[in-house]
């Protein structure tokens, strides 16, 4: 069978390609992903998938299959802006090829992966869908700024509840169990207006943030280095502040926090531990975690709280050890297995809802939203084969 779907994935080698380059050049950046769902809608009705759906939300979700062992393979369509254009080598808008890669933005994170497994599911449908499975594929929408919130809604307002979720996110071939958590935090500290001739009348806000600044910045130097994530982090991503004109004392100041989760760490103790800062306390200041309302391209809207739990899978469970075997099968060696750095919507899967997740995708991590991205066609190749060996491992 390895042989049979290596040859398969080599004489659907051109299709894979146009069908990424087809993707990166339709625009789909967060909030303007109707196009591409629209694009990727008409794909699935073509391969043969048995219901095609676009949920309230944006989401598209295909099914095919009826067995009752059900995977869900997710990718976002959506991409960062493309920034500019100057910086890059390829329009990133083309989808150019060069020295066996394919250059945009979106290439690996993460139409790559997208465009691999929905060519993983047509060469499947071809071969013969295993009785024992269903698969769910969802081309998700809204994931960049706001990462499982997508799924969230998905798990509360669907029909499907999938026993097993396969993320298709950059992870250079290796499989992923895992990724770190994330929470927004906002700190917010009150002054007192006078006019900007009379300064020391008033409270600047702005000085008074100052000696917190400083404390956080120590703070993040001194984080402990966690077993499985790798050194804790926190950086301060935006300063804000204001006052009744450009000649007055500043009577409020925020800053927002991008705090990055060890594998141990709550929301509670996070936000403890910043409250319980001395400069946090001599200040008064607020600590609070931001909620946001998530406007998406069909202008549904849905509240979500800015904690991102991270997650980790057991390496013995069954669906890693499924993976390995697969991986095994298909290659003839061991895989790597490893977490990944960014966030993605294992949050929601695994994270919030204890669903197991894994992940596999072409393309390296750390050429997301970069003016370099770009994937290499082995890897989109590689990648296909991966996953259909993955599904007939998963539906044994
Ligand atoms: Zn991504």
């Amino acid at each position: 069978m390895k042989g049979k779907i290596n040859k398969f994935v080599e004489s659907n080698r051109i299709e894979i390609i146009t069908l990424l380059q087809k993707l990166i050049q339709i625009p789909s950046t967060t909030g303007n992903e109707g196009e591409i769902i629209q694009f990727l809608e008409n794909e699935m009705k073509a391969i043969g998938f048995d219901e095609v759906n676009v949920d309230q939300m944006g989401n598209l979700i295909g099914r095919i299959g009826n067995g009752s062992r059900i995977l869900a393979i997710d990718g976002h369509v959506d991409t960062v802006e493309i920034g500019k254009q100057e910086y890059w080598k390829f329009d990133p808008l083309k989808g150019i090829e060069q020295n066996e890669n394919i250059h945009g933005r979106g290439a690996c994170d993460q139409k790559g992966g997208i465009a691999s497994a929905l060519m993983a599911v047509k060469i499947l449908k071809k071969i013969g869908i295993p009785d024992l499975l269903t698969i769910y594929f969802v081309a998700s929408v809204h994931e960049e700024p706001y990462e499982g919130a997508n799924w969230q809604f998905i798990l509360e307002n669907s029909e499907m509840h999938p026993n097993a979720v396969l993320l298709t996110e950059p992870s250079n071939l290796s499989i992923s169990i895992g990724q770190r958590g994330r929470i927004d935090i906002k700190i917010k500290v009150k002054g007192l207006s006078s006019h900007g001739a009379e300064p020391d009348i008033g409270i600047n806000a702005i000085f008074k943030m100052n000696p917190i600044i400083a404390e956080l910045e120590e703070f993040h130097k001194n984080m402990p280095i966690d077993p499985i994530f790798g050194k804790g982090s926190l950086t301060i991503t935006e300063i804000k502040s204001t006052s009744v004109s450009l000649n007055a004392v500043a009577d409020s100041c925020t800053i927002h926090i991008d705090r990055r989760l060890g594998s141990e760490e709550t929301l509670d103790k996070v936000i403890d531990e910043i409250r319980n800062l001395k400069s946090v306390i001599d200040a008064e200041a607020e600590v609070f975690v931001p909620e946001y309302e998530v406007k998406s391209y069909k202008n549904h809207s849905y509240g979500i709280i800015g904690f991102y739990p991270g997650w980790i899978m057991d390496k013995s469970h069954g669906l890693v050890l499924s993976a390995k075997s697969a991986f095994e099968y298909q290659f003839g060696k061991q895989p790597q297995i490893g977490t990944w750095r960014f966030s993605t919507n294992g949050v929601a899967t695994k994270g919030r809802n204890d669903i197991p997740t894994i992940g596999f995708g072409p393309g390296e991590e750390k050429l997301a939203h970069t003016y370099e991205e770009h994937v290499p066609i082995e890897h989109l190749l590689k990648a296909s084969e991966f996953y259909i060996a993955f599904m007939l491992e998963y539906a044994k």
